[in-house]
């Protein structure tokens, strides 16, 4: 699928963790007209803002990158937000690329959307299969509806329009706030801490024993770019790295990294969240796409990023 790099190319979310790095990677392509506004320039819940907008720049292309995100803690304790915010998200840039017929978009979900006792690794089919997990049900059912309106606008006008699922992302300019980020951006700070304090006890949440999957978003991006230029087609996509640790093994491997020497205990009364979570990548790989970044440069970079931008931090 030919992609003209000089046509407008609207990134929804640019200065997000995914986003940012779909901004600077398809710049790299050679992307000459991108677009993108901050959520103080333009607020993604407010239909009518999202019309003016995006009849006026006419996109061409859109990857629909903006969500409200958050760690197991946030998705547990605002739901109503999880829910509501990303359906409203979703619905006005899709209606609105659907009134302009968008010429390719692609909608980025989240590994989530999956039963709570898929099949591991988890193959696309999986969808629908079975119970959600409770703690990130809210946000997993408004990005099954954004999988559905992609489907609708393909069925309906035959719009060439695809879905994206990335596992658990990771990368520079992540939130590092406690208790509203992911886990590796929250171990990330919490180890540095430790270190700088002189802490010789560091307690992470939950058991340490569920395991996931972790991509650096540079690789979600390129798989991304890859998506829009070779893949065509209902099914939505997963993207990860192919392999999985336990919490435990990855507190041990940011620990190293971050030069923490002292003991790790574990908070059972915060939530484990799913037990596993690792996605078959099949589909991705027979299209041609490997990940490039090793999960240990990944988080060395990431902290190397962290400890530079320290003052500026989400
Ligand atoms: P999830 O993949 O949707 O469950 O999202 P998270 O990245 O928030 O959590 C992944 C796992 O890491 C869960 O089992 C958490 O209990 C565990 N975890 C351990 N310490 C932390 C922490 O400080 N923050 C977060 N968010 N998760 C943690």
């Amino acid at each position: 699928i030919t992609m003209d790099p000089q046509a407008v190319c609207y990134v929804a979310g640019h200065r997000g963790l995914v986003g940012s790095a779909l901004w600077r990677n398809l710049k790299n392509a050679g992307f000459t007209s991108l677009i993108g506004e901050s959520s103080a320039d333009l607020d993604l819940r407010n239909r009518d803002e999202v019309f003016t907008y995006m009849s006026h720049h006419r996109p061409r292309y859109v990857i629909l990158a903006a969500a409200k995100v958050g760690g197991i803690l946030a998705n547990s304790t605002s739901p109503v937000d999880f829910l509501s915010d990303n359906l409203r998200i979703q619905l006005n840039v899709m209606d609105a690329a659907v009134a302009l017929r968008v010429e390719r978009l692609l909608f980025l979900g989240s590994s989530c959307i999956y039963p709570k006792f898929a099949p591991q690794p988890i193959p696309e089919s999986a969808l629908m299969s079975g119970y959600l997990e409770p703690s990130n049900e809210a946000y997993a059912v408004a990005k099954i509806a954004g999988i559905t309106a992609v489907n609708a606008a393909r069925k309906q006008y035959g719009l060439p329009w695809i879905s994206a699922m990335p596992t658990n992302l990771y990368g520079t300019g992540d939130n590092f706030t406690q208790g509203k980020s992911h886990v590796l951006p929250a171990l990330i700070s919490r180890y540095h801490d430790a270190v700088f304090q002189g802490l010789d006890e560091v307690v992470n949440w939950g058991t340490g024993t569920p395991r996931r999957e972790f991509l650096h978003a540079d690789d979600a991006a390129s798989a991304c770019i890859h998506l829009l230029e070779h893949y065509d087609g209902e099914s939505p996509v997963n993207i990860g790295s192919g392999t999985d640790l336990s919490i435990k093994e990855l507190a041990e491997l940011v620990a190293t990294t971050v030069g923490y020497t002292g003991t790790t205990s574990w908070d059972v009364q915060k939530p484990d969240g799913t037990p596993q979570k690792l996605l078959d990548t099949s589909l991705v790989t027979s299209l041609g796409w490997r990940p490039r970044i090793t999960l240990e440069d990944g988080i060395a970079t990431t902290y190397q990023w962290f400890r530079e931008n320290l003052g500026a931090l989400r």
